[in-house]
């Protein structure tokens, strides 16, 4: 992870550099913020940047064989400490036994929060933990020499997750120092953790983003067009993660406004071969995404019996929305509005009663052939 591959928070960034330089690294250090604001990736490139071979002024060369394998997430005197679960009839897990699924996950996953990380190793309802037994690997770990660089450096991703026993051994490195070791705190939740913990660490604590950072990055980094970006930015409270996430929200909406205007195109021809066909493709989604869908179908005839009366403010729609609707608004009338809504609300009712969802999608598409022509 390099510097310039993390959004904005420059200010610490170039705080971080400068430890370096000066030679004045704390030994442990707190990073703290909201969840998926990126605390982890920030401590990553700190790491990266303490380890590099080749540092440049403002950032690491990326071309080392110690940045090599920071892209693999496999330096040798890289070590992670992470939340795991106990597997079947096994006690005590530890980070070792997770590594390979631990690197697959960072490859995959640009921002991430606990849950994530979770449906990943498989149990959502399971309890995920720091386990006693991983302070004496820790401890293990930097009693040994390193192997490549005079540097060691433990990066605990969720501290607050650390068994009270495990605390209170890693609390005995953290007062008394193994020499050119470094532990990198990153956590959701500092409040929790030990005081006497949080007392030894050197806080590094990160901001929400911008709206402005964070709408050019959706623009410049992600393809969104800025009208949607300066809504998803608007949307996320200056948290990277969320934005992301609500970029994969406009995009389910783009294939509902697809189906939706499917539906009243097929029931306004009385193309019934193609509704059925239709209805199939639906039926494939899941209960949840057809409901979804439904509400989102409900939200539409809304919009389009609003458009009617010529009030644009009072509209909230993206633009191909608005393009489809200005066509397609005079059918929704003071005469068939409540009947549309009741049918799909009836529709969403069927769909959370497990009623077969190819006959209430084309039972539905019917009645809209009849409610278009009033
Ligand atoms: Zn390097």
């Amino acid at each position: 992870m390099l510097f310039r591959e993390i959004i904005g928070h420059n200010d610490i960034k170039q705080r971080l550099i400068k430890s370096v330089k000066d030679n004045h690294i704390a030994h442990a250090q707190l990073f703290s913020g909201l969840p998926g604001i990126g605390k982890f990736r920030l401590a990553l490139a700190y790491a990266q940047y303490i380890h590099c071979t080749d540092r440049r002024d403002d950032d690491s060369c990326g071309q080392c064989n110690s940045c090599k394998k920071y892209r693999k997430f496999s330096h040798p005197d890289l070590h992670f400490v992470f939340p795991v679960l106990n597997k079947k009839g096994k006690k005590d897990a530890y980070c070792d036994d997770y590594l390979p699924e631990w690197r697959l996950f960072l490859t995959h996953n640009e921002y991430f929060d606990i849950n994530d990380w979770l449906a990943d190793i498989g149990t959502e309802n399971q309890q995920a933990n720091i386990f006693t037994r991983e302070a004496d690997e820790i401890i293990k770990k930097l009693s040994m020499k390193s192997y490549e660089s005079e540097y060691k450096i433990m990066i605990i991703w969720l501290p607050e997750r650390m068994r009270e026993e495990a605390a209170n051994k890693i609390l005995k490195i953290l007062e008394e120092p193994y020499d050119n070791t470094f532990f990198l705190l990153v956590s959701d939740d500092p409040e929790s953790l030990l005081t006497t913990i949080r007392s030894r660490t050197q806080q590094v604590f990160m901001r929400p983003l911008p709206e402005e950072t964070i709408r050019q990055t959706l623009v410049s980094q992600y393809g969104v067009e800025n009208a949607q970006a300066v809504n998803i930015a608007h949307i996320s409270n200056g948290i990277i993660y969320k934005a992301i996430e609500n970029i994969n929200i406009s995009e389910e909406k783009e294939y509902f406004l697809t189906l939706f205007m499917q539906m009243m195109r097929l029931a306004y021809g009385r193309r019934l071969k193609e509704m059925k066909e239709w209805s199939e493709e639906v039926a494939g989604l899941g209960r949840e995404r057809q409901k979804m869908f439904l509400q989102y179908s409900q939200r539409m005839i809304r919009e389009n019996f609003i458009m009617n009366f010529r009030t644009p403010h009072l509209n909230y729609m993206t633009l191909p929305e608005i393009n489809f609707s200005s066509r397609f608004s005079p059918f929704v009338n003071e005469g068939n509005t409540e009947q549309i809504m009741e049918t799909l609300e009836l529709a969403e009712q069927h769909i959370t009663q497990n009623v077969n969802s190819k006959m209430v999608f084309f039972d539905m598409a019917l009645r809209f052939i009849m409610l278009l022509k009033q």
